[in-house]
């Protein structure tokens, strides 16, 4: 039993694929939950990958400070992206405690190495460097938790569902270069969430709102294209020279406030004219760009429960939702650059939405 689209473990499934699961939705949540329980205890490190002390227990890290998630949680429960993304075998809601985890670091280091960053009082004031760094080097253990587990789920879909040999290698060989240019980019920003090198990152957009946000989200995102369409990473360029840059974003949802905010490594420049366009576009139109690219860059948004039904089941926000670099890089072929762009233009931005607008305020 062989699924040819590994992707669809992030993305939803089509009509055919509906239908054969829920024909068969016993067996194949068995063997889903099986092989991704497995993939996840393989993909288990035997060391803290921040003090590399040796472990036995990781700590149950949150993607987005628990602060944020606590303050758009009903009940202690929200929304997780794929409630939209609609694949039926994982759960729609979660709670405050288990959504957006990692597995990577242990209890001592959890506790202090995002402090700064982790505490709600600290946004009284724009970011520090430091707190940028120490967001950033959440984001790639995040990136290097879902790498690692993916590299044992390839495995396990060679050994167990018996996926081609050639198939399995080739994504092993994507998803070792991209751990080895995360690993280097976690290097940096743990120096840098040290407090020494304030200028490192480049807080490139910065909006602190008078309203709450119904969503929180953190995370590193490679965009293809800027406002103009105009190509910001190849994403099918395959040469060991170049390299994809992240942008890295930061929603959080505060008691009557909400800090937007993207940045940069300093040293890059690819993202230049991007942000200067965002930058200079009214208020509103940024926010509906920076909700555009979360929802079709990321899978790891969350969402207040409180949010009205329609906007879940909404046709164009789902589609968004269920865009994903991932498909369209598993076909390298032709115009793939071009129909990338295509995809993820900015201008849909209007098309879905808009949840950081004042209209969809908590408070
Ligand atoms: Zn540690």
């Amino acid at each position: 039993m062989f699924f040819d689209d590994p992707q669809m473990l992030s993305l939803g499934l089509d009509e055919q694929e509906h239908k054969n699961y829920s024909h068969n939705k016993i067996t194949y949540n068995k063997l889903m939950s099986k092989i991704q329980a497995k993939a996840r205890q393989e993909a288990k490190l035997n060391y803290c990958y921040y003090c590399k002390k040796e472990v036995s227990s990781f700590c149950n890290s949150h993607s987005v400070p628990q602060f944020c998630l606590r303050r758009i949680a009903a009940d202690g429960k929200v929304y997780y992206a794929n409630t939209l993304i609609d694949l039926p075998f994982m759960r729609s809601e979660q709670g405050v405690n288990e959504a957006g985890t990692f597995q990577l670091i242990c209890r001592a280091c959890d506790s202090k190495i995002f402090q700064q960053y982790e505490d709600p009082t600290a946004y009284q004031a724009k970011p520090t460097g430091q707190m940028l760094a120490q967001i950033a080097m959440k984001d790639y253990l995040q990136m290097i938790y879902k790498r690692l587990h993916e590299e044992a789920l390839y495995r396990l879909m060679g050994a167990e569902l018996g996926a081609p040999t050639n198939y399995v290698d080739h994504n092993h060989e994507i998803i070792s270069l991209d751990l080895s240019e995360y690993s280097s980019s976690f290097s940096r920003a743990q120096i840098g969430s040290l407090g020494k090198h304030n200028d490192w990152y480049y807080l490139c957009y910065y909006k602190k709102l008078n309203y709450t946000v119904p969503i929180a989200f953190q995370g590193g995102v490679v965009m293809v294209c800027d406002f103009e369409d105009d190509v910001i990473n190849d994403i099918y360029n395959m040469s060991p020279d170049y390299h994809t840059k992240e942008i890295h974003i930061a929603v959080f949802p505060l008691e009557q406030e909400s800090i937007i905010m993207l940045f940069i490594d300093a040293r890059d420049k690819r993202y230049r004219k991007f942000y200067k366009q965002l930058n200079k576009l009214p208020l509103e139109e940024q926010l509906s760009a920076i909700n555009y690219i979360i929802f079709s860059y990321s899978e790891n948004v969350y969402i207040s429960k409180s949010i009205d039904e329609s906007i879940l089941t909404n046709e164009h926000f789902v589609a968004t939702c269920q865009k994903s670099s991932i498909a369209t890089a598993s076909h390298p072929f032709g115009n793939a650059l071009n129909a990338a762009v295509a995809e993820f233009s900015l201008s849909k931005r209007n098309e879905i939405p808009n949840l950081l607008s004042e209209e969809f305020r908590l408070a």
